[in-house]
């Protein structure tokens, strides 16, 4: 296999399944079949004594040896630690996530020769801190990052280039407004787009990270414990491992019930064995609200765009849960059109990725770019303020959500007191008047401040979202010339130092030093 663009590939890194693609010397995107001869490899972490091992094999220990199992890392990126231990230790998820980057990249450096560039997507809602973690897990698997772009970007490119709206001169592409509607194993979300010829642009973005085809497994692991119990006891959700055999079997017939209509669950506990019987109805019922939130993101989304269905070219469904038919019927009674499935949903995202690592390279190379990606930002970008009246901490908003990227917003600090030589800033993302409510990206400390400062000296902060949705910051002191320096103390994120030492463990096959 030859790749077009020597060793860049695209990476979707999903929360339970993940998929790498490149283009090809047509430049048309593959997607790589992983060592056990996959498109898609479980983002599944196993702990053996000295070593991890990645996908396939680990999710088949959840049977048996589910304490050693991290699964849904994805989900707790943004945290300091994994919530689970390994060993006595907790790992930061962005290790974890590195350790299933490291598994795609090796397998696909079979075919591909050494691979050590790549775009990796992330779901458009994602902050600013969980974009800086993945890029983090990227760095600690030893690539080079070369962009992180947002999951239903990615899909519409891909869409894009199979419809041919990609072609170089732009040329009889008509504008075309989509809407994604990405529902995958621990996360949600809707994005609508406008593709007019080679240009790409998010007018709006929602979603809910909390939210997948994992809460619909769970509903059906509730509905046959309470079979179960009504029959034996004691409940299997005591005993790990019996979870984990039970959820295997629960997602199977979950994916069954996408098939036909009716199916049974297995389940099995300390020589109890029973065989429930589930319907598509009775499975629909279940799970419901599920449907009716991802139903109430989607209306809330499009008002946000500022269109109307009829204004709504074509629906593109995304992640392996569209498969379940009431997903299908739900776009369908909202729109009123039939939903496109003409990609891939487990492909699309990193067909897209590869799409863009491609565009780069032939940018680096000289090559005018075959198309452009528009941005919004998911989360209002704030600084924590005091409230005049009531002396509280607020959230002082500076960029608003679904503000185009990139976005620049400058706000004059003033010194409170006479030769002041710092100055804290608290910086902030979310829709909530109260900062405690937002997710906290760290505090921007501006030291060394010129000496003899007089009190109330303008101090001028820009903050600015790059188009990848990360954040820069550049102080100035009014009316001087100064550079200052400045230090972006994050919350909950590996320091340099921190992923230098992860990238080294990891590099070395290892679980610790
Ligand atoms: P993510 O990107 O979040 O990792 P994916 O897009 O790979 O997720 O989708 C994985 C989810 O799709 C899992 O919850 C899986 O159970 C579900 N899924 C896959 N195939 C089917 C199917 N045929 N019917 C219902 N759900 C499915
Ligand atoms: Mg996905």
């Amino acid at each position: 296999m030859t790749n077009a663009n020597g060793e860049a590939v695209g990476i979707d890194l999903g929360t339970t399944y993940s998929a790498i693609a490149f283009v090809d010397e047509t430049g048309r995107p593959q997607t790589l079949n992983n060592a056990e001869g996959e498109k898609v490899t479980p983002s599944v972490v196993l702990f053996e004594e000295s070593q991890v091992v990645v996908g396939k094999e680990a999710l088949k220990a959840i049977a048996t040896d589910a304490p050693r199992i991290a699964q849904c890392a994805k989900r707790e990126l943004g945290h300091r630690l994994f919530g689970k231990t390994f060993g006595g230790k907790q790992y930061p998820p962005e290790v974890i996530q590195a350790w299933v980057l490291q598994k795609l990249v090796r397998d696909a450096s079979q075919q591909l020769g050494g691979v050590n560039r790549a775009v990796i997507t992330v779901p458009a809602y994602f902050d600013e801190v969980r974009r800086k973690a993945t890029q983090d897990a990227g760095l600690i698997a030893g690539l080079e990052v070369l962009d992180i772009i947002n999951e239903p970007t990615a899909a519409a490119i891909a869409f894009g280039a199979e419809h041919g709206f990609l072609r170089a001169d732009g040329t009889s592409s008509k504008l075309q407004r989509i809407l994604v509607y990405d529902l995958g194993g621990g996360t949600f979300d809707v994005t609508v787009m406008e593709i007019h010829g080679s240009e790409f642009t998010t007018l709006a973005t929602d979603g809910d990270v909390q939210l997948g085809g994992f809460d619909w497994d769970q509903r059906l692991v509730n509905y046959a414990v309470e079979r179960f119990t009504k029959a034996h006891e004691p409940d299997p959700r005591q005993d790990a491992n019996a979870l984990g055999r039970l959820w295997r079997e629960c997602e199977d017939a979950k994916r069954s019930l996408s098939a036909r209509e009716k199916t049974f669950i297995g389940c099995e506990y300390r020589g109890n064995a029973m065989r429930i019987e589930i319907t598509r109805p009775q499975f629909q019922d279940l799970t419901r609200d599920l449907l009716d939130r991802t139903a109430f993101t989607t209306r809330q989304t499009l008002r946000a765009s500022g269109l109307q269905w009829a204004d709504i070219d074509r629906v593109l469904l995304i992640g392996g849960s569209t498969r379940m038919p009431a997903v299908r019927d739900l776009l369908h009674q909202l729109s009123g059109k039939h939903p496109d499935v003409s990609v891939s949903p487990d492909e699309a995202v990193a067909h897209g990725a590869a799409l863009r690592a491609s565009l780069i390279c032939a940018q680096a190379a000289g090559t005018p770019p075959a198309f452009t990606i528009k941005n919004v930002n998911s989360h209002s970008l704030g600084v924590v303020a005091t409230d005049p009246e009531t002396k509280r901490p607020r959230t002082g908003v500076l960029i608003p959500r679904n503000t185009k990227l990139p976005a620049e917003a400058r706000r004059l600090f003033k010194t409170q007191k006479a030769n002041q030589r710092s100055i804290l800033v608290q910086i902030v993302e979310g829709e909530s008047a109260d900062p405690n409510a937002c997710s906290q990206i760290g505090r921007c400390v501006v030291r060394n401040l010129p000496p003899d400062l007089p009190a109330a000296t303008p101090i001028d902060i820009a903050f600015r979202y790059e188009e990848n949705g990360r954040l820069q910051i550049r102080v100035r002191v009014a009316g001087t010339k100064a550079k200052l320096h400045h230090e972006l103390t994050r919350e909950n994120s590996l320091t340099p130092e921190e992923i230098s030492m992860w990238r080294a463990i990891v590099q070395k096959g290892g679980r610790s030093l």
